[in-house]
């Protein structure tokens, strides 16, 4: 069976010597000694100005919404994954969908200004499939109308944009370090900003607002991630270079042998290195897509429909039609990649694609 991605495990030797440093501490969470090796070792790996990592990918947006979406509206993207537009809503702020790209896949900054009303707060966008947002326009867009940004970066591990981190663009980019994602830490996530004060306030929210045993610095949450998961990342990360190295060459595998006259694959933004961390086709109709879905499931091929369905549709919002986003979630189909994907495996893939578009 091939799924649409497989967990990148270490050598468990190499784990095993980790989780021996929280057996030796006799100390398993409160930011131990391995988050805080942790935190160094990424902040230096991403080049960032600062890391908070956290137990997932949602509790940052949800911390970083409630500080800057202050229940007001939040525009947003409805082509990502469910957490972006449920952290608005558990949050108590409300959803503005603004319809996206056809080929980028992310938020159409054209048609964020006519969005904006005197309850909006922030601007909440997602880096669909490690892809960047058109952050420069957004950051324009945002400091006219003296709107906060937020951008969800879970998919965006490693990904730099004009030279420097993606993380370090917006107020605050949140990552999601999920079994499923590029770097993981089993579950986990982190927070980026470059603001000293918004650090702060990240910082003490995600600990319950602790400042010391005795004092706390404001309302805070449980956000902290454990010492077995940062076991689990300290592991993890001297592979990366060669994780992405391997993806790349599926995804160039992909590039050269499917037939790409019948289908669109994502077009990446200039002056992105990108991640390779993950292959949507969008077919030409949802027929095509349902036929090639089966084909692969008959040769226990499991390719997954992400992002499907478009968030403005979910039962808990009102959101306005986006055509765009309807129509591409209607038609994605993100491939399997993963390290370890064999030429035959890859050989396979790609010929049942072809011979059934
Ligand atoms: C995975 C993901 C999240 C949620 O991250 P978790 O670590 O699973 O909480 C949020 N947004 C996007 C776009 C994601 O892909």
């Amino acid at each position: 069976m091939i799924n649409v991605t497989k967990t990148f495990l270490p050598p468990i030797e190499e784990y095993h010597k980790q989780l021996q440093r929280a057996w030796d501490n006799q100390w398993l969470t409160n930011r131990g000694e391995l988050v805080l090796e942790l935190e160094e070792k990424l902040k230096n790996h991403l080049e960032v100005s600062n890391i908070i990592i956290a137990n997932n990918g949602t509790v940052p947006l949800q911390i970083a919404l409630k500080i800057l979406g202050k229940g007001g509206e939040i525009i947003t993207t409805p082509f990502s994954y469910v957490a972006t537009t449920a952290a608005i809503v558990w949050e108590s702020c409300k959803p503005v969908f603004v319809d996206i790209h056809p080929e980028f896949l992310t938020i159409d900054e054209t048609k964020i200004e006519e969005a904006i009303t005197s309850k909006t707060t922030a601007i909440l966008a997602t880096h669909v499939f490690g892809n960047p947002c058109n952050v420069n326009a957004i950051e324009i867009i945002a400091k006219k109308h003296n709107l906060k940004v937020i951008y969800d970066a879970a998919h965006c591990f490693g990904v730099r944009y004009y030279d420097k981190s993606i993380f370090d663009y917006g107020d605050v980019s949140t990552c999601s370090f999920h079994a499923t994602k590029l770097f993981h830490t089993g579950e986990g996530g982190a927070i980026f900003t470059k603001n000293p004060d918004l650090h702060h306030k990240f910082f003490y929210s995600h600990n319950f607002g602790h400042n010391g045993a005795l004092a706390f610095h404001g309302l805070g949450i449980n956000g902290k991630i454990s010492e077995l998961q940062a076991a689990m990342g300290l592991s993890v990360l001297p592979y990366m270079n060669e994780i992405i190295f391997e993806r790349k060459n599926i995804v160039d595998f992909y590039n050269s042998n499917l037939n790409l006259s019948q289908i669109q694959t994502l077009k990446i933004r200039k002056n992105t290195v990108w991640n390779y961390s993950y292959y949507p086709i969008i077919c030409q109709t949802d027929e095509q897509l349902l036929r090639i879905e089966k084909k692969l499931n008959e040769n226990e091929i499991f390719p997954r429909r992400y992002f499907y369905p478009s968030l403005n549709t979910i039962e808990y919002v009102k959101g306005e039609v986006m055509p765009i986003s309807e129509s591409i979630a209607e038609r994605i189909l993100c491939l399997p990649l993963f390290v370890g994907l064999s030429t035959p495996e890859l050989e396979k893939i790609v010929s049942l694609i072809n011979e059934n578009l």
